[in-house]
């Protein structure tokens, strides 16, 4: 299917904003970006640079020289700036539902009128922010998983009036970044395969929470059975586990489940701000987490 898409903005550029730029500029889009802290971009390469490294040749990226690829992304000033010709705009800031509301409307009010508007969330589906849009129906979820370390997927969801067009421009967009992407038909809480990792996670946090296993026995069986290089606590040292206590957060205030909520142990490391990879402590200690070394999975 031909590709409608010449023009990416991205708007928000942390972890994920900044590989979706990069990504997108690896296999010739013209890429602008906007942030509201100027110094985001710089940062967001560095860990791209550091993840390209941990998973080798299981990147996304066709490139090992990042830096030339994002000098031809432009970092722009105002969000209008970025928004210019823009075909498809992705929108990645922080996982809070107002603010992605107040985003979109933004965007909408500034973008040219064609533009398909997507929402990286990792948990907020379009249908609650479509309406501070006036067209819902160019309105959809594209969720991306880390391609930096080889997660070469995207969840694609469309909201309560999205077209069968916007879809299918948006799975061949996917596609033309050498990434699969996986329709969701039906809405849902959580898209595809972030809902199965989910329930992995919910496990995890729980026995570890209550003292049942040591999170290390969870990531090496995890490790030992799949073949990958971190377990579900690794991955979730990478995520941020401010990230993943928020994401937490929206399952439980949907479904109001105890058993949803995230565990009190996960909230008071957040509090520490022992968040993982980004303040060299999680669950492990970074740079050289134990799970890195070549017997930390004989146990
Ligand atoms: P992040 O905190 O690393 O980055 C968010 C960026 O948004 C920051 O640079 C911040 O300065 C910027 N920002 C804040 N308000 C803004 C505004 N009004 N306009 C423009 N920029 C603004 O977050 P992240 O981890 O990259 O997550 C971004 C989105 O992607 C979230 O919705 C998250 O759920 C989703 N997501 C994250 C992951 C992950 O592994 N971290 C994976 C998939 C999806």
């Amino acid at each position: 299917m031909e590709n409608k898409i010449h023009k990416v903005a991205v708007i928000g550029t942390g972890t994920l904003g900044t590989q979706i730029a990069i990504l997108s500029a690896c296999f010739d889009y013209e890429v602008s970006v906007f942030d509201t802290d100027e110094r985001s971009f710089n940062s967001g390469i560095q860990k791209l640079r550091d993840s390209m490294k941990t998973a080798g040749k299981k990147s996304a990226f066709p490139t090992e020289d990042v830096d030339k690829v994002a000098n031809t992304v432009t970092f722009c000033k105002e969000l209008e700036e970025a928004l210019r010709d823009a075909d498809l705009v992705i929108e990645a800031v922080p996982e809070d539902l107002e603010l992605k509301r107040q985003t979109f409307e933004r965007i909408d009010a500034l973008a040219p009128r064609d533009a398909i508007l997507a929402t990286n969330s990792s948990s907020l589906p379009i249908s609650k922010i479509e309406s501070a849009t006036n067209r819902p129906e160019q309105c959809l979820n594209t969720h991306f998983y880390y391609p930096a370390i080889g997660h070469n997927m995207v969840d694609i969801m469309g909201g309560t009036k999205t077209t069968p067009e916007v879809i299918e421009t948006a799975r061949a967009w996917v596609r033309s970044l050498g990434l699969v992407p996986l329709t969701v038909k039906k809405e849902i809480l959580g898209f595809c395969f972030n809902r199965v990792w989910r329930a992995i996670k919910r496990e995890a946090l729980y026995m570890w929470a209550e003292g049942f296993v040591d999170f290390r026995d969870i990531d090496r069986g995890w490790m030992i059975f799949t073949g990958t290089t971190w377990g579900p606590f690794g991955l979730m040292d990478r995520v941020g586990l401010d990230v993943v206590y928020d994401i937490e957060m929206v399952y439980y205030n949907e479904s109001k489940d105890h058993k949803d909520h995230p565990p009190e142990a996960l909230k008071a490391k957040v509090d520490q701000k022992e968040l993982g990879v980004k303040t060299n402590k999680g669950f492990y200690t970074y740079p050289d987490p134990e799970y890195s070394k070549p017997d930390f999975i004989k146990g």
